[in-house]
């Protein structure tokens, strides 16, 4: 089987490189080209020996993961289904974010050149956010996760997570026209636990972060987690980037019935695991996730227990999401005035508390949502079937 050179990071390149014959340099000059360039195709590799470019093109690949799907939603949110074979399905989706300048609402992102009005919404583009997926399927199996509810398939590869970070950046670049770069943050907030495939998502975080690489900072790099306290720890120590902890709850008895996990992890060794990653952590506090379900964690009471548990016990923003339903969820998402008021309460407690924005309803790329076409494995191998398989040039 040919080696996938999105399966290395810098380090990794190079000692394949060395195994090749190669000087070790050999191999930053190819991992530029692979993730700052988007060669997916060693012939173009012009600055590198022909003789090098024959043996890589002998014995390895870039591997993109074919893309299924692409849908551009009215505010821009692109999302893209990836086939990852034997049937599975996973989801990356980019989200743009306009200067004060540009069509906040209702902009169209089309191929550059569509329209004055799509260009338009293109160069006021100010930052942008990939979220992507880690695993197909999950086995936490959250109650109101249509991920988890669809259960656990398999670990995606190093060059799986990079290969969604690979396309959309460079797919993006071509279409707006510009060697500079899209995306500007990462949120392993896709499919699946990052935590649960802690092998595969370290080197490809170093691929991130790499100035050889995407360059981007620690800051902007976040891993998202329903608490795997142990691997928490090692983050820490193996590479520290932004957390974000998907809490849900202010007590064991309610957290236990919405992220299985806790039972394992209760909130407490959670809360201590976060304290303990802020020592290395590149921002000073940990966001805490908190998806508002109607009648279940929504109450004033459960705003004050929140705020009782959290207030000087763990540097942090709270950031409130409005539930995105999906019918075999059977529940139901807090009334806007009902978020309101649960914010409120944390606020006047003196926590930085934000309500998110829901973006790509349209084309349900919200939170949540990413795996509600692919709940039917059937279906969806029957889908990718018929729909044409897309491959980067
Ligand atoms: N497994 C990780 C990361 C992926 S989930 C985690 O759980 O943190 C990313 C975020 O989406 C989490 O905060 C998760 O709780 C939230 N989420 C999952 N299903 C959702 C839904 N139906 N509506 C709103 N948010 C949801
Ligand atoms: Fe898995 Fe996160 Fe969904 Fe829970 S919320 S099932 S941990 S993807």
């Amino acid at each position: 089987m040919a080696v996938n050179l999105l399966d290395f990071d810098l380090e990794g390149l190079a000692a394949y490189c060395e195994r090749l014959g190669e000087k070790r340099f050999r191999a930053t000059q190819l991992f530029r080209w692979i993730h700052q360039r988007g060669a997916g195709d060693f012939s173009q590799m012009t600055d590198l020996a022909k003789s090098l470019r024959d043996k890589l093109a002998g014995e390895a690949v870039i591997q993109p993961l074919p893309v299924a799907s692409e849908q551009i939603s009215a505010d821009g949110t692109t999302k893209w289904l990836f086939d990852v074979g034997g049937g599975n399905a996973v989801e990356a989706v980019f989200i743009p974010e306009y200067g004060d300048a540009g069509p906040a609402q209702g902009a169209v992102l089309p191929p550059r050149g569509a329209g004055a009005e799509g260009d338009r919404g293109w160069a006021s583009l100010d930052r942008g956010t990939l979220c992507i997926s880690s695993q197909a399927g999950c086995a936490v199996a959250c109650r109101f996760c249509s991920t988890g509810h669809q259960g656990f398939s398999r670990n995606l590869t190093t060059g799986e997570i990079l290969a969604q970070l690979w396309w959309a950046e460079h797919t993006l670049r071509a279409r707006l026209q510009t060697s500079e770069r899209v995306i500007s943050n990462v949120v392993m907030m896709g499919m699946g636990e990052p935590l649960q495939n802690y092998a595969a998502l370290v080197p490809a975080l170093r691929v991130m972060l790499d100035d050889h690489g995407y360059g981007l900072s620690r800051r902007r790099v976040t891993v998202s987690t329903s608490g795997v306290v142990p691997m928490m720890d090692r983050l820490r120590e193996d590479c520290p980037v932004a957390l974000a902890v998907s809490l849900h709850a202010p007590t064991d008895a309610l957290r236990d019935g919405l992220v299985p996990l806790n039972r394992k992890y209760p909130i407490d060794d959670l809360l201590d695991a976060c304290n303990r990653y802020l020592d290395a952590a590149p921002r000073d506090f940990i966001t805490f996730e908190y998806c508002m379900l109607a009648g279940v964690n929504d109450s004033p009471e459960d705003a004050q227990a929140l705020l009782a548990l959290l207030k000087g016990r763990v540097p942090c923003k709270l950031n409130l999401i409005p539930f995105n339903p999906f019918p075999a969820s059977g529940l139901v998402r807090s009334p806007a005035e009902r978020v309101r008021a649960f914010a409120r309460v944390l606020q006047d407690g003196g926590l930085v508390t934000t309500i998110r924005k829901t973006r790509g309803d349209d084309i349900a790329a919200a939170c949540g949502q990413l795996a509600g076409e692919v709940q039917d494995r059937t279906r969806v191998a029957q889908r990718l079937k018929r729909i044409h398989v897309l491959h980067p040039s």
